[in-house]
């Protein structure tokens, strides 16, 4: 049904980037607007006194508020943070616009074929080879392309307000290790998932999302054990009254802990968090060195005691749960668009219909339904934030410890 010669796909996925863009950029400027009122808020006018609140315009204060770090905001920050995402949000407009306009995919993609015929042997000819070109050259494309947002992110908003603690070396060092990774998982990773689309023909999407299931968990598993440790260094926690009540609030809650550790994210900022991460037998905790260094013990385990709550509420296991669901639904709807030639015909891939070229073009049709689920997964999470927040009160600790 879908499949209509000269359906205009193209002007669709611009319109829809637009609208996106505008409904971002709005919600953004009124963000700023907030950002800069000088007077307190109607609805905390009996919690906030006008000298308190001025304090938060320009003085940094302690907010504990996860999945962002912890600490330290102002509206000060908040403001600088909000032009940054203003300004961001153009270049990456422009640059999007640019791709379509200037029919960046297919000219890439009959660059990689050229690149191909003319270097690599021919056993490794290939859909699948030049696909994997196709996205390396891409991204390093893109990449580059961002560096300058990269190191302004770093080197003059977060230095500006004193968060920053990196060296230009350590960035660029972390910048070729990502990509090192990006192309030893990336290669096997990449190669599986469009052998198992060419291999099993129709009802590909099960077994792609089977294979992806694998690949989460593998990645849970693998990442805290294999690759954080090749960007931070992570030590015990020290004996002590800290590590103490924090065994005994994990014992009380029957939290299987087994490792805490501190890890130094002072290296490279001074924002600070503190997560768990581990098998569901086998959890370790990760304290930041930065929220230690800023926080008393009970500031310290009363955090922990909310990250607690995350997990006795099976928050990370629902959202785990509702990502496959979601998957799930992208691969299956993919199945419907992977032979759609209006759709290829429309991004200037006459002749070839590339598996990667197809999902890629499909993900962005999908983009405006990507954005509801975006907003309800917001409201998900920002739910069991609450629901986390509250947990150490409804749980018979002394509510004033927390
Ligand atoms: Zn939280």
């Amino acid at each position: 049904m879908l499949d209509r010669p000269f359906f205009p796909w193209k002007k669709l996925v611009i319109g829809f980037s637009l609208a996106d863009f505008a409904l971002g950029n709005w919600l953004l400027f009124r963000q700023y607007r907030v950002l800069s009122k000088t007077s307190v808020p109607k609805a905390l006018e009996n919690q906030v006194d006008k000298a308190t609140f001025d304090k938060s315009q320009v003085r940094y204060r302690n907010l504990a508020s996860c999945s962002r770090p912890l600490l330290t905001h102002t509206q000060e920050y908040g403001r600088a943070k909000a032009k940054f995402g203003f300004f961001s949000s153009i270049f990456n407009e422009v640059k999007s616009y640019a791709i379509l306009y200037l029919d960046a995919y297919p000219r890439l993609w009959a660059f990689t074929g050229l690149l191909l015929a003319r270097f690599a042997p021919a056993r490794f000819s290939g859909e699948i080879t030049q696909s994997l070109i196709f996205v390396f050259v891409f991204s390093f494309i893109d990449l580059i392309l961002g560096l300058p947002f990269s190191y302004y992110h770093s080197f003059v908003l977060e230095e500006k307000f004193g968060f920053n603690k990196m060296t230009v070396k350590l960035w660029i060092m972390d910048m070729l290790k990502s990509q090192a990774l990006t192309i030893a998982f990336g290669v096997p990773i990449g190669s599986a998932f469009l052998s198992i689309v060419k291999m099993t023909g129709q009802s590909f999407f099960y077994y792609l999302w089977l294979f992806m299931l694998v690949v989460q968990v593998s990645a849970i598993t693998i990442y805290p054990i294999l690759i954080v440790p090749l960007f931070n260094k992570l030590t015990p926690l020290k004996p002590g009254p800290l590590k103490e009540s924090v065994e005994a609030l994990a014992s009380k809650l029957k939290f299987p802990l087994t490792e805490l550790q501190v890890i130094d994210g002072s290296k490279r900022s001074s924002h600070s968090n503190a997560y768990f991460t581990g098998l569901p037998w086998k959890k370790k905790i990760v304290i930041y060195d930065t929220l230690l260094d800023k926080s008393s013990d009970k500031e310290v385990e009363a955090v922990l005691a909310h990250e607690l709550g995350h997990w006795k509420m099976g928050h990370t296991t629902k959202l785990l749960a509702i990502s496959q669901v979601h998957l799930f639904y992208i691969f299956a709807l993919f199945s419907v668009f992977i032979n759609n030639n209006s759709l290829y015909e429309s991004f200037g891939f006459h002749n070839e219909r590339p598996v990667l070229i197809g999902f890629l073009l499909f993900n962005n049709i999908l983009a405006p339904t990507d954005e509801i689920l975006k907003l309800l997964m917001n409201i998900l999470t920002r739910s069991m934030e609450y629901e986390a927040g509250m947990f150490p009160r409804s749980n018979s600790f002394p509510s004033e410890r927390y």
